[in-house]
């Protein structure tokens, strides 16, 4: 773990570099020019965040949005509340009052196109936030987490706490329940969200030769993204999911395992489990570390959650943003892997980790990301 840890300063020194290197004029409403290349000091940015409904989005957006203004910028900070015209309108709105910069992340990856031509008509480059745009040319750099490896990670630390694996660390069925079978079932993002299919597909790389050797079962057969997708990642979607499979596939078995791509999904699949009866939880993954969910890891219901730094990630759009008002080059660590169906938009990845009941205290309140009070 100290070794993990060592990766969060690492890559938080990464982000505040990009930052500092960015942003060393604040405070002034001069531009002034150096060579060919404009330096702007000021302005206003546009920042788009879909949703108040989860506690990360509200996080990332006060972020961003001090992130920027400690390098002296103004900052519009929106919320559409899932809605798609809302957030449409919103980043209309923040063209409109003449936002130099917009970083979006997006409700539904596939329709914002019109007003990114907007924007780019206006020569206002856009940073795709955690979720990328997609199906738009005019996406300049994306921000995100190695997504990939969330859903392996989800997926090991299903396998652990079942007790396939003996540790987070292995690779094939090594622990005290290696043989199965165990009933799982599998729950996805939202399907307008190209992260749903990046944190689904790292997962079954883990999970399917384990299904295709009998150690895992789906008793409900429902295998495919499309049957496990949950629209707007709305947890009241999957909980009737949930009561549905259960009702379905186990009226004489017991789930062992939900696959869960985010807390408020598994809070979902716990009401569903919890209103069947069931008194102690099967292994159930997330993400986010959300306060409700790490209260519900201390209560021994989820069983883990992936911790994304979004302090690390609101310091890498902004240095993004800042870089490029600047005309200057942001920092990118992965060039080829995330395809918008238009082009590869040059990407900086950060790094996610597992969090369980065993670390939660050195990853998530050492580090100042979850008060210890808040999870009395
Ligand atoms: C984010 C996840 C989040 C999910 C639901 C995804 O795009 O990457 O961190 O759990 O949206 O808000």
């Amino acid at each position: 773990m100290f070794k993990k840890l060592l990766g969060i300063t690492a890559t938080v020194a990464v982000a505040a570099l990009v930052l500092s290197g960015c942003a060393s004029t604040t405070g002034t409403d001069t531009t002034a020019t150096t060579g060919t290349e404009a330096v702007v000091e000021s302005g206003l940015i546009g920042v788009s965040m879909p949703t108040q409904s989860s506690t990360r989005w509200i996080s990332d957006g006060e972020n961003v949005k001090s992130a920027l203004e400690a390098a002296g910028f103004e900052v519009d900070l929106q919320f559409a509340e899932d809605d798609i015209p809302t957030q449409v309108a919103q980043l209309e709105a923040m063209l409109t009052k003449g936002a130099k910069a917009l970083i979006i992340a997006a409700i539904d990856g596939t329709q914002l196109t019109d007003v990114l031509q907007a924007a780019a008509d206006a020569g206002v480059p856009v940073i795709a936030y955690d979720r990328l745009i997609v199906g738009s040319a005019n996406v300049d750099y994306y921000a995100t987490f190695d997504n990939f490896k969330v859903g392996v990670q989800q997926a090991t630390s299903l396998l652990v706490g079942m007790g396939v694996y003996a540790s987070e660390d292995s690779t094939s069925a090594d622990g005290p329940n290696a043989a199965g079978p165990l009933n799982i079932e599998l729950f996805a993002g939202s399907l307008d969200d190209n992260n749903a299919f990046f944190f689904f597909n790292g997962a079954i790389s883990v999970l399917q030769p384990l299904i295709d050797s009998g150690v895992l079962v789906v008793k409900s057969g429902q295998t495919t993204i499309e049957q496990a997708a949950t629209l707007r990642w709305d947890g009241a979607v999957a909980q009737k999911r949930m009561e549905d499979l259960l009702v379905g596939n186990y009226a004489d078995a017991k789930v062992d395992g939900v696959l869960s791509p985010y807390d408020g999904i598994s809070r979902g699949i716990i009401a569903a489990l919890t209103d069947a009866g069931y008194a102690t939880m099967p292994t159930i993954s997330g993400q986010d570390a959300e306060v409700l969910s790490v209260k519900s890891i201390l209560a021994g219901e989820q069983y883990s959650t992936i911790f994304k730094d979004t302090r690390e990630l609101a310091g890498v759009a902004a240095g993004m943003a800042i870089a490029l008002l600047n005309g200057e080059m942001p920092e990118t660590n992965d060039t080829t892997t995330y395809d918008n169906g238009v082009k590869v938009v040059p990407s900086f990845l950060l790094t996610p980790y597992i969090v369980t009941i065993d670390n939660y205290k050195e990853v998530l309140v050492d580090s100042g990301y979850i008060a210890e009070a808040d999870l009395g």
